[in-house]
């Protein structure tokens, strides 16, 4: 009922929809608004490549609201680290308390702002080499405000079209038509991004990878490797590593196309691993004359038909990775 919902919340809804417009979402319920959903970036102008951080701020409206405080959670922070986020909290909480009664959502919107004009640099490390952004670095912010130097998200980019192009050369030709088209995509949280690599790949290298001392082998380094050559080991001999060796139990099995022919009497032969990889590997196989009705399997008894395991495209919509996971994964 729309008639029972209090005036100052229905002014203070007004005034976000008129100033806001559509960067405001405003959640309801029978009529009852209970939820206020926007994102809030640095005060730059106009400027949006300026701004490298943002949050979404989400606010719940209690039955009492404005006399009892709302609920209120910060979403997706982008370039924010937990301490900026545990200080915005603590005022948010503080400035709550102080508007006990009236309308507290523009308090809240213009706090966050300004918090987020004080920390908009894009903090933390380059996710791709792990150096952080110097002074006179290029890095480049992706539409998902995730933040890499122009010059690794070149390498990257140019490696994962590379990568696209040899896994689709590998499927037979009718699955090669069905494949999505290759999409680049950020390598932080898979948003997908659309970059210009020619460009990018005219930055520099990062600062701190020219500036970095030259690597060497200390002690330390050579103790942690000691240390890890154990501890792989022991993960071997307890079956925690596939595709390394004979050592430990029998890593996963995965049969080839012409090995299907034979399958009865393999998995008859193979351990229970093994057993399971043939079953995997069954359980996609289309055999050629079942009187399948699916019409985009090109069966035909006089042709031979793609009968391997299935090598597609996986649920990221990528082409499946042939080579992950072999028995022997020669490096
Ligand atoms: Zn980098
Ligand atoms: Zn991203």
């Amino acid at each position: 009922m729309s008639s029972a919902v209090d005036e100052r919340i229905t002014d203070e809804l007004e005034a976000l929809e008129a100033i806001l417009m559509d960067d405001v979402t405003i959640k309801s319920v029978d009529g009852v608004p209970h939820m206020i959903e926007t994102v809030v970036h640095p005060s730059t102008g106009d400027d949006t490549d300026q701004q490298f951080v943002c949050v979404t701020l989400e606010v719940k409206l209690t039955p009492g609201y404005p006399d009892t405080s709302p609920e209120v959670y910060l979403r997706n922070p982008r370039g924010l680290d937990d301490e900026v986020l545990a200080v915005i909290n603590s005022q948010i909480k503080e400035k709550l308390n102080d508007c006990l009664g009236q309308p507290v959502v523009f308090e809240l919107i213009e706090l966050i702002r300004e918090n987020l004009t004080e920390s908009n640099l894009p903090s933390g490390q380059c996710v791709i080499c792990l150096y952080g952004f110097a002074e006179g670095d290029v890095f480049i912010k992706t539409q998902c405000y995730h933040h890499f130097h122009s010059h690794c998200l070149a390498n990257h980019l140019i490696s994962g079209r590379k990568y696209y192009d040899e896994e689709l050369e590998k499927l037979p030709s009718w699955q090669q038509m069905q494949a999505p088209a290759y999409q680049q995509t950020c390598p932080v949280c898979r948003c997908p991004v659309s970059c210009d690599v020619d460009t990018l790949k005219k930055a520099p290298p990062p600062v701190d990878s020219i500036t970095a001392p030259p690597f060497c082998l200390t002690a330390e380094l050579k103790a942690l490797q000691l240390k890890m050559a154990a501890l792989l080991q022991q993960q071997i001999a307890k079956g925690g590593v596939v595709g390394v060796g004979d050592t430990g139990p029998p890593p996963l099995t995965i049969t080839s196309p012409a090995d299907n022919d034979n399958e009865a009497t393999n998995t008859s032969s193979s351990s229970q691993v093994g057993a399971k990889a043939a079953e995997v590997a069954i359980g996609h196989t289309r055999p050629s004359g079942n009187g399948s009705n699916d019409s985009s399997t090109p069966a035909s008894p006089q042709r031979s038909a793609y009968r391997g395991p299935y090598r597609g495209f996986n649920r990221r919509g990528k082409p499946g990775r042939r080579g992950r996971g072999a028995a022997v994964a020669p490096r």
